[in-house]
């Protein structure tokens, strides 16, 4: 007797049963469904997994924990917006979560943390991207203090067109209003952060398909580990920012803009807690549920709770875009196939 599972699957709400058939689902018109609510897994789309803090070195045993532990919290898919590790055709480990790939950070002078990333000149910039997209994605730092020019339109537009033109994707880091300007001017896929994004900007993201990642549970740490010592312009920018980001995030999916769930945040699997932070911003409770599902993997190119779709199920028994607080909670877990729990 093979895997099955059976429930309400969301965001249809439609009752399905499948049978796990090697790494797909198969309808199965057998049983009566179990009462259960069905997700594709959840998607954490902002996560580094691999290094505990910025600066650290890449450690493939600490990757494997941090993938469990975003496993083991029903996160079946994880997008890595930069990594320290230079290796792109590392193939997929099936233990762990579907893992989109983005490269190194592309970093140009004097923007992120110093020495960290791949550290390339603004000319250097387009085809250090194409090099790092290999994978389908790569990470460019748009901007880094507050009050330090963003990446060039001229580069940035310069660069997404490159690796648009191999048919691979740009995130951009920006933080700064001058940065998030360019960023959507540019063409770029998601924003990361966008901390001081101007809400004028809003329609065309929605337009051009650009993504908004606000990654509230990482400037939440960030927020909390403010003292009043230390450069008081930096931390009034970060406060202000921190404030701005909820009406933003509430009016990017009103103005029809994909906002995602991406934590950028330790420990890993806690994607519940940022989709909590996007329900406290205003987006509807369903809205939020599937930027950490669903809606996310459909961006990242997988398919949900389909006949012939990938076996990455996760089931509850109370039904999150009623009681979100039951993502915390899955009662069973099938990634690949495989029956996790
Ligand atoms: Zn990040």
């Amino acid at each position: 007797m093979g895997v099955t599972i059976s429930g309400i699957a969301l965001p249809t709400r439609t009752p399905v049963s499948f049978a796990v058939d090697g790494q797909r689902l198969r309808a199965s018109a057998s049983s009566t469904p179990d009462s259960l609510w069905l997700l594709p897994g959840l998607v954490d789309v902002h996560s580094h997994p691999g290094m505990e803090s910025p600066g650290d070195a890449y450690s493939h045993d600490v990757f494997r924990r941090h993938m469990l532990a975003h496993r083991s919290a029903g996160v079946l898919t994880v997008r890595s917006p930069g990594s320290p590790d230079p290796v792109l055709d590392r193939p997929d480990d099936p233990d762990l979560p579907r893992l989109t790939r983005s490269g190194r950070w592309l970093a140009t002078p004097g923007r992120f943390f110093p020495g960290y990333g791949r550290r390339v000149s603004e000319e250097e910039l387009p085809a250090a991207a194409v090099s790092e997209a290999a994978a389908g994605w790569c990470k460019v730092i748009g901007d880094w203090m507050p009050d330090d020019p963003p990446v060039p339109l001229d580069v940035l537009t310069a660069t997404v067109d490159a690796v648009h033109a191999v048919g691979a994707r740009v995130a951009v880091h920006c933080q700064t209003a001058e940065g998030c300007r360019n960023a959507v001017l540019a063409g770029a896929d998601s924003l990361e952060h966008g901390l001081h994004l101007d809400h004028s900007l809003l329609p065309r993201m929605a337009a051009q398909g650009t993504a908004f990642v606000p990654t509230f549970s990482a400037f939440a740490k960030t927020i909390s580990n403010l003292t009043s010592s230390g450069d008081a312009r930096l931390r009034e920018w970060i406060v202000t920012g921190w404030e701005h980001a909820f009406p933003t995030v509430r009016a990017a999916h009103e103005a029809g803009v994909t906002v995602l769930a991406g934590t950028d945040n330790k420990p890993c699997g806690d994607v519940a807690g940022e989709i909590a932070w996007l329900i406290k911003a205003g987006m509807p409770v369903e809205a939020a549920v599937g930027a950490g599902s669903w809606i996310a993997r459909e961006w990242l190119g997988l398919p949900g709770l389909v006949d012939g779709g990938l076996a990455d199920v996760v089931a509850y028994d109370t039904d999150p875009t009623e009681d979100p607080s039951a993502l915390t909670r899955p009662s069973r877990i099938v990634l690949r196939g495989n029956v996790v729990r």
